[in-house]
């Protein structure tokens, strides 16, 4: 039996309810099979840990967790503590000491859940998007100078390389030609920003070369917001760099009918590291330690985990869980209009899958 071992980091503020949960999940699933299981090892960095040590996480963490399988991670977000350290201290610090240079973000309008779009049909919205995740707006290079005096200047530059391009659309145009659609929309801003988005327009032609049964389209990133109101069943997979498909993939997670359901993975294609999945949504100070956050979003992500583990079975058996859930409205958390709980959200999940096992286990 293989033993895969997870790294939890459930950071802050609803984190710490929706990892635990996605671990239960995890557990949930390992007890239906003969053929894997977990091995958890939590980590309690994030904002508490920053008041004890000033630190986010220790400056060894990333050796803690570099012989992980995968890690599930929850958020990073504080009221008391700057954005900025909260962010780099830690899922950057990660995402970067890992390269885990593809950000994965699929979208869909799942069972029971109404989108707020009027005319879009669920089949209609199908997507992924693609962030790159190692550079680009977010490189972290600039500076602050003549700090409180009137010249005060201040600057963030982005970078864009061609290494960097170059494997973030080889990952894109594989990936939509992995999908029924085969279908690409490379969004870009090259009318306005005449230098790096120009490099980033010529390396997507160059690269499309490579994949002549995907087609692909080019779009305007303001552009792109209209149409995927609009027009949604005209996309499918759309790559972007770091901070437009930060923007767009939180349009995208509204346009599905709630930021607690939408999931993410921060992948190293390469797996020369571990790579991260997490719910998009973030810390939700307004409703921690309630139980009410909605687990969803983790357990979406607990799918992207496991297929990318090649644990595809079980990565469905979990979706169809989550799905059976969701078309259910008395399960349906406060983001999505309902009463139920974390609680009673997982333990539905948990038990769809136990229960959808003994079929197949009778069957063997
Ligand atoms: P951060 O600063 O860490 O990004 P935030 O609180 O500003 O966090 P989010 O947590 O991303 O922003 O979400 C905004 C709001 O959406 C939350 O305040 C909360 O009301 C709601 N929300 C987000 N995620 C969930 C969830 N999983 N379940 C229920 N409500 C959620």
């Amino acid at each position: 039996m293989k033993t895969y071992r997870i790294a939890t980091i459930p950071g802050d503020g609803i984190g710490k309810e929706v990892v635990p949960a996605g671990a239960q999940v995890l557990e949930a699933l390992a007890k239906t099979t003969k053929s894997f299981a977990f091995e958890f090892e939590n980590f309690d960095w994030g904002g508490d840990y920053y008041r004890k040590h000033g630190v986010m996480m220790p400056a060894d963490g990333l050796d803690a967790i570099r012989d992980k399988d995968a890690i599930l991670f929850g958020s990073a977000g504080d009221p008391d503590i700057p954005d900025h350290i909260t962010l780099w201290g830690l899922r950057l610090k990660i995402c970067q000491g890992f390269d885990q240079y593809a950000n994965v973000r699929p979208t869909r309008i799942l069972p029971g859940i109404d989108g707020p779009l009027k005319r879009c049909k669920p089949e209609d919205l199908n997507w992924v998007i693609v962030r790159e995740n190692s550079e680009g707006e977010y490189s972290g290079v600039g500076g602050r100078v003549h700090q409180g005096h009137p010249l005060e200047a201040a600057t963030d530059v982005s970078i864009l390389t061609r290494a960097g391009v170059e494997r973030i659309m080889r990952f894109a145009f594989r990936l939509a030609q992995s999908r029924p659609r085969k279908l690409l929309t490379v969004i870009t801003k090259s009318n306005a920003q005449r230098h790096a988005m120009v490099m980033w327009d010529e390396i997507a032609l160059e690269v499309s070369k490579e994949f002549p049964d995907v087609k692909w389209d080019k779009e305007l990133v303001d552009a792109s917001t209209a149409r995927m109101i609009n027009r949604p069943a005209t996309l499918d997979t759309i790559v972007a760099t770091n901070l437009h498909a930060d923007i767009l993939s939180d349009l995208a997670a509204a346009l599905a009918g709630s930021l607690g359901i939408a999931p993410t993975g921060n992948i190293d294609p390469e797996r020369r590291f571990p790579s991260m999945f997490e719910p998009i949504h973030g810390s939700a100070f307004d409703i921690m330690g309630k139980g009410l956050a909605n687990p969803v979003g983790t357990f979406w992500s607990v799918v992207m985990l496991l297929e990318h583990l090649g644990e595809v079975d079980a990565a469905k058996r979990v979706m169809q869980a989550v799905e059976a859930v969701t078309a259910d409205k008395s399960l349906h958390t406060g983001d999505l209009g309902g009463t139920a709980t974390t609680a009673q959200v997982t333990a539905a999940v948990c038990a769809f899958i136990e229960r959808a096992a003994v079929p197949a286990a009778n069957a063997a």
